[in-house]
Protein backbone atom coordinates (compact mmCIF):
# COMPACT_ATOMS: atom_id res chain seq x y z
CA UNK A 1 0.00 0.00 0.00
CA UNK A 2 0.84 3.39 -0.25
CA UNK A 3 0.33 6.88 1.59
CA UNK A 4 -2.78 8.48 -0.21
CA UNK A 5 -0.75 11.91 0.65
CA UNK A 6 3.03 12.00 0.27
CA UNK A 7 2.80 8.37 -2.19
CA UNK A 8 5.81 6.39 0.20
CA UNK A 9 5.32 2.63 1.14
CA UNK A 10 2.54 2.54 4.23
CA UNK A 11 2.64 -1.22 4.18
CA UNK A 12 3.52 -1.28 8.04
CA UNK A 13 1.88 2.31 8.75
CA UNK A 14 -0.49 1.42 11.79
CA UNK A 15 -2.46 4.55 12.32
CA UNK A 16 -6.28 4.56 11.69
CA UNK A 17 -7.05 7.93 10.25
CA UNK A 18 -10.45 9.45 11.53
CA UNK A 19 -11.55 12.08 8.63
CA UNK A 20 -13.25 13.84 11.15
CA UNK A 21 -11.33 13.67 14.57
CA UNK A 22 -12.50 11.75 17.33
CA UNK A 23 -12.26 14.28 19.49
CA UNK A 24 -14.85 16.08 17.51
CA UNK A 25 -17.45 13.04 18.31
CA UNK A 26 -16.57 11.08 15.20
CA UNK A 27 -16.75 7.12 15.61
CA UNK A 28 -18.11 6.21 12.43
CA UNK A 29 -15.72 7.85 9.62
CA UNK A 30 -12.26 6.79 9.18
CA UNK A 31 -9.82 5.12 6.34
CA UNK A 32 -8.30 1.98 7.44
CA UNK A 33 -4.83 1.80 7.83
CA UNK A 34 -2.34 2.28 5.31
CA UNK A 35 -4.26 4.99 3.54
CA UNK A 36 -2.42 7.53 5.45
CA UNK A 37 1.17 6.30 6.65
CA UNK A 38 1.96 7.03 10.59
CA UNK A 39 4.12 10.43 9.80
CA UNK A 40 0.91 11.91 7.69
CA UNK A 41 -1.44 10.48 10.45
CA UNK A 42 0.83 12.41 13.02
CA UNK A 43 1.63 15.59 11.00
CA UNK A 44 -2.61 15.84 10.59
CA UNK A 45 -3.27 15.21 13.90
CA UNK A 46 -0.65 17.80 15.55
CA UNK A 47 -0.49 20.80 13.24
CA UNK A 48 -4.19 20.53 11.75
CA UNK A 49 -6.49 19.35 14.08
CA UNK A 50 -5.04 19.91 17.59
CA UNK A 51 -4.49 23.59 16.09
CA UNK A 52 -8.02 23.97 15.03
CA UNK A 53 -8.86 22.45 18.05
CA UNK A 54 -7.44 24.80 20.47
CA UNK A 55 -9.30 27.88 18.62
CA UNK A 56 -11.21 29.35 21.01
CA UNK A 57 -14.66 28.50 19.07
CA UNK A 58 -13.50 24.85 19.30
CA UNK A 59 -12.89 24.87 22.95
CA UNK A 60 -15.88 26.58 23.43
CA UNK A 61 -18.09 24.52 21.52
CA UNK A 62 -16.84 21.61 22.52
CA UNK A 63 -16.96 22.22 26.25
CA UNK A 64 -20.62 23.20 26.15
CA UNK A 65 -21.57 20.06 24.26
CA UNK A 66 -19.56 18.05 26.22
CA UNK A 67 -18.08 16.41 23.14
CA UNK A 68 -15.14 13.67 24.75
CA UNK A 69 -11.53 14.30 23.90
CA UNK A 70 -9.76 11.19 22.40
CA UNK A 71 -9.08 10.09 25.81
CA UNK A 72 -12.52 10.13 27.07
CA UNK A 73 -12.27 13.03 29.15
CA UNK A 74 -14.23 16.40 29.59
CA UNK A 75 -12.91 19.41 27.48
CA UNK A 76 -11.80 22.44 30.65
CA UNK A 77 -12.77 26.17 29.55
CA UNK A 78 -11.94 29.44 31.44
CA UNK A 79 -15.03 30.59 33.75
CA UNK A 80 -15.00 33.82 34.93
CA UNK A 81 -16.27 34.43 38.79
CA UNK A 82 -16.84 38.34 38.45
CA UNK A 83 -17.55 38.54 42.64
CA UNK A 84 -14.12 37.07 42.81
CA UNK A 85 -12.71 39.04 40.45
CA UNK A 86 -11.05 35.50 39.34
CA UNK A 87 -11.01 32.87 36.23
CA UNK A 88 -10.09 29.01 36.12
CA UNK A 89 -10.59 26.45 34.23
CA UNK A 90 -13.91 24.72 34.52
CA UNK A 91 -14.88 20.63 33.77
CA UNK A 92 -18.77 21.10 33.17
CA UNK A 93 -21.17 17.91 32.64
CA UNK A 94 -24.43 17.26 32.53
CA UNK A 95 -25.58 15.11 35.43
CA UNK A 96 -29.31 13.93 36.77
CA UNK A 97 -29.15 16.14 39.37
CA UNK A 98 -28.32 19.40 37.02
CA UNK A 99 -25.10 20.83 35.79
CA UNK A 100 -21.77 19.80 37.48
CA UNK A 101 -18.80 21.89 37.50
CA UNK A 102 -15.72 20.14 38.29
CA UNK A 103 -12.37 23.24 38.98
CA UNK A 104 -9.39 22.60 41.04
CA UNK A 105 -9.59 26.06 43.33
CA UNK A 106 -9.92 26.18 46.82
CA UNK A 107 -10.02 29.58 47.89
CA UNK A 108 -13.12 29.68 45.08
CA UNK A 109 -14.44 26.53 46.50
CA UNK A 110 -15.03 27.80 49.60
CA UNK A 111 -16.35 31.05 48.40
CA UNK A 112 -19.26 28.69 46.85
CA UNK A 113 -19.95 26.97 49.91
CA UNK A 114 -20.05 29.93 51.72
CA UNK A 115 -22.56 31.28 49.46
CA UNK A 116 -20.36 34.21 48.45
CA UNK A 117 -20.06 33.50 44.52
CA UNK A 118 -23.34 32.47 42.91
CA UNK A 119 -22.17 33.42 39.56
CA UNK A 120 -19.93 31.96 36.86
CA UNK A 121 -19.77 33.20 33.52
CA UNK A 122 -18.27 31.76 30.39
CA UNK A 123 -17.33 32.80 26.94
CA UNK A 124 -20.34 31.89 24.38
CA UNK A 125 -18.39 32.29 21.15
CA UNK A 126 -20.86 30.87 18.56
CA UNK A 127 -19.02 30.41 15.23
CA UNK A 128 -15.10 29.94 14.16
CA UNK A 129 -12.85 33.15 13.12
CA UNK A 130 -13.17 33.38 8.99
CA UNK A 131 -11.51 33.35 6.89
CA UNK A 132 -8.80 30.85 9.09
CA UNK A 133 -6.01 28.88 7.17
CA UNK A 134 -5.99 25.97 9.21
CA UNK A 135 -9.57 25.51 9.35
CA UNK A 136 -9.21 25.69 4.85
CA UNK A 137 -6.19 23.65 5.00
CA UNK A 138 -8.72 20.70 7.70
CA UNK A 139 -11.65 21.09 5.33
CA UNK A 140 -9.34 20.18 2.19
CA UNK A 141 -8.10 17.14 4.20
CA UNK A 142 -11.67 16.20 5.08
CA UNK A 143 -12.41 16.53 1.48
CA UNK A 144 -10.06 14.52 -0.11
CA UNK A 145 -10.30 11.40 2.48
CA UNK A 146 -14.04 11.55 2.15
CA UNK A 147 -13.66 11.34 -1.87
CA UNK A 148 -11.46 8.16 -1.22
CA UNK A 149 -13.57 6.88 1.93
CA UNK A 150 -17.01 6.74 -0.26
CA UNK A 151 -15.19 5.03 -3.32
CA UNK A 152 -14.60 1.95 -0.92
CA UNK A 153 -12.02 -0.23 0.00
CA UNK A 154 -11.77 -2.21 -3.32
CA UNK A 155 -11.53 0.65 -5.35
CA UNK A 156 -8.28 1.63 -3.11
CA UNK A 157 -5.95 0.77 -6.05
CA UNK A 158 -8.11 1.99 -8.76
CA UNK A 159 -8.23 5.32 -7.40
CA UNK A 160 -4.38 5.42 -5.74
CA UNK A 161 -3.22 4.87 -9.53
CA UNK A 162 -5.74 7.42 -10.75
CA UNK A 163 -5.08 10.06 -7.88
CA UNK A 164 -1.47 10.04 -7.39
CA UNK A 165 0.02 8.04 -10.74
CA UNK A 166 -1.73 9.98 -13.85
CA UNK A 167 -0.57 13.35 -15.20
CA UNK A 168 -4.62 14.48 -14.76
CA UNK A 169 -4.20 14.54 -10.94
CA UNK A 170 -7.00 16.62 -10.43
CA UNK A 171 -6.77 16.40 -6.81
CA UNK A 172 -3.13 16.75 -6.51
CA UNK A 173 -3.61 20.90 -5.38
CA UNK A 174 -5.95 19.87 -2.81
CA UNK A 175 -3.96 17.08 -0.95
CA UNK A 176 -0.63 19.14 -1.28
CA UNK A 177 -2.53 22.56 0.35
CA UNK A 178 -3.92 19.85 2.80
CA UNK A 179 -1.00 18.22 3.41
CA UNK A 180 2.04 20.86 3.04
CA UNK A 181 0.01 24.30 2.62
CA UNK A 182 1.04 24.53 -0.90
CA UNK A 183 -0.81 27.19 -2.81
CA UNK A 184 -2.76 30.44 -2.03
CA UNK A 185 -5.09 29.58 0.29
CA UNK A 186 -8.33 27.72 -0.63
CA UNK A 187 -11.55 29.81 0.09
CA UNK A 188 -14.45 28.05 1.81
CA UNK A 189 -18.15 29.03 2.90
CA UNK A 190 -19.04 29.50 6.44
CA UNK A 191 -22.44 29.47 7.35
CA UNK A 192 -24.58 28.27 10.25
CA UNK A 193 -27.84 26.48 9.22
CA UNK A 194 -29.08 25.08 12.27
CA UNK A 195 -28.30 25.93 16.24
CA UNK A 196 -26.47 24.13 18.15
CA UNK A 197 -28.98 21.61 19.91
CA UNK A 198 -31.45 21.69 17.12
CA UNK A 199 -33.65 18.00 17.76
CA UNK A 200 -34.41 16.43 14.42
CA UNK A 201 -37.18 13.91 13.79
CA UNK A 202 -36.99 11.22 11.22
CA UNK A 203 -40.40 10.50 9.74
CA UNK A 204 -39.91 7.19 8.02
CA UNK A 205 -38.39 5.58 11.15
CA UNK A 206 -40.08 8.12 14.07
CA UNK A 207 -36.56 8.25 16.10
CA UNK A 208 -35.49 12.22 17.47
CA UNK A 209 -31.79 12.59 16.82
CA UNK A 210 -29.26 15.87 16.82
CA UNK A 211 -27.00 15.84 14.11
CA UNK A 212 -23.24 16.14 15.72
CA UNK A 213 -21.92 16.13 11.78
CA UNK A 214 -22.98 15.08 8.31
CA UNK A 215 -20.79 15.34 4.64
CA UNK A 216 -21.31 15.04 1.40
CA UNK A 217 -20.48 16.15 -2.21
CA UNK A 218 -22.12 18.42 -4.13
CA UNK A 219 -22.26 18.14 -8.11
CA UNK A 220 -22.57 22.17 -8.67
CA UNK A 221 -22.12 22.42 -12.00
CA UNK A 222 -22.07 19.09 -14.76
CA UNK A 223 -21.12 18.79 -18.39
CA UNK A 224 -20.95 15.94 -20.79
CA UNK A 225 -19.31 16.93 -24.22
CA UNK A 226 -19.51 15.18 -27.43
CA UNK A 227 -16.45 13.35 -27.14
CA UNK A 228 -17.40 11.66 -24.15
CA UNK A 229 -15.30 14.58 -21.60
CA UNK A 230 -16.98 15.20 -18.38
CA UNK A 231 -16.78 18.07 -16.86
CA UNK A 232 -17.91 18.86 -13.05
CA UNK A 233 -17.73 21.39 -10.40
CA UNK A 234 -17.48 19.04 -7.07
CA UNK A 235 -18.42 21.04 -3.49
CA UNK A 236 -17.40 19.11 -0.36
CA UNK A 237 -20.00 20.37 1.95
CA UNK A 238 -19.63 19.37 5.98
CA UNK A 239 -21.95 20.69 8.58
CA UNK A 240 -20.35 20.91 12.52
CA UNK A 241 -22.68 21.69 15.23
CA UNK A 242 -24.70 23.15 13.17
CA UNK A 243 -22.38 25.06 11.08
CA UNK A 244 -21.73 24.10 7.29
CA UNK A 245 -18.18 24.48 5.34
CA UNK A 246 -18.22 24.06 1.74
CA UNK A 247 -14.73 23.80 -0.47
CA UNK A 248 -14.51 22.95 -4.15
CA UNK A 249 -12.19 20.16 -4.64
CA UNK A 250 -10.71 21.00 -7.82
CA UNK A 251 -10.49 25.50 -7.21
CA UNK A 252 -9.13 27.35 -4.41
CA UNK A 253 -12.00 29.24 -5.46
CA UNK A 254 -15.48 29.29 -3.85
CA UNK A 255 -17.83 31.42 -6.11
CA UNK A 256 -19.59 28.82 -7.61
CA UNK A 257 -21.12 27.48 -4.65
CA UNK A 258 -22.39 30.96 -3.92
CA UNK A 259 -23.64 31.11 -6.99
CA UNK A 260 -25.31 27.61 -6.52
CA UNK A 261 -26.90 28.61 -3.08
CA UNK A 262 -28.38 31.84 -4.50
CA UNK A 263 -29.66 29.44 -7.25
CA UNK A 264 -31.23 27.36 -4.60
CA UNK A 265 -33.16 29.75 -2.04
CA UNK A 266 -29.89 29.25 0.44
CA UNK A 267 -31.16 25.59 0.94
CA UNK A 268 -28.48 23.56 1.91
CA UNK A 269 -27.29 20.74 0.04
CA UNK A 270 -27.29 18.51 3.41
CA UNK A 271 -30.83 19.17 3.80
CA UNK A 272 -32.58 15.89 3.76
CA UNK A 273 -36.32 15.87 3.01
CA UNK A 274 -36.99 12.88 5.26
CA UNK A 275 -35.77 15.02 8.29
CA UNK A 276 -37.43 17.72 10.03
CA UNK A 277 -36.72 20.30 12.14
CA UNK A 278 -38.92 19.67 15.28
CA UNK A 279 -37.72 22.28 18.19
CA UNK A 280 -34.92 24.05 19.08
CA UNK A 281 -33.75 23.85 22.75
CA UNK A 282 -30.96 26.23 22.36
CA UNK A 283 -32.75 29.07 22.70
CA UNK A 284 -32.92 28.27 26.35
CA UNK A 285 -30.10 25.94 26.31
CA UNK A 286 -26.85 25.95 24.57
CA UNK A 287 -25.92 22.52 25.57
CA UNK A 288 -27.20 19.54 23.35
CA UNK A 289 -29.56 17.45 24.72
CA UNK A 290 -28.15 13.73 24.61
CA UNK A 291 -29.82 11.25 22.45
CA UNK A 292 -30.30 9.47 25.47
CA UNK A 293 -31.72 12.03 27.81
CA UNK A 294 -35.08 11.72 29.12
CA UNK A 295 -36.14 15.84 28.28
CA UNK A 296 -36.12 15.18 24.81
CA UNK A 297 -39.29 13.52 25.17
ZN1 LIG B 1 2.14 9.83 3.99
Amino acid sequence: MECIFCHKDSSTSKSIEHIIPESLGNKDYFLPAGYVCDECNHYFAIKVEKELLSQPYFVSMRSRNEILTKKGKFVREKMIFPSALKSCEVEMRTTRNGLMAAFNDTELYELIKAGKIRTMISSYIPEPECPNTIMSRFLAKCAYEYFLYIMGKDKYNLCVQELLGSKIDTLKDLREYARYGKGKDWQYNQRRIYSEGDCFINQSENIHYEILHEMKFLTAEYKRYPNGKVEAEIYFIICIAGIEYAICISDSDISGYQKWLEKHNGISPLTDETETLIFSLSNVNSILIKKDDDRIY
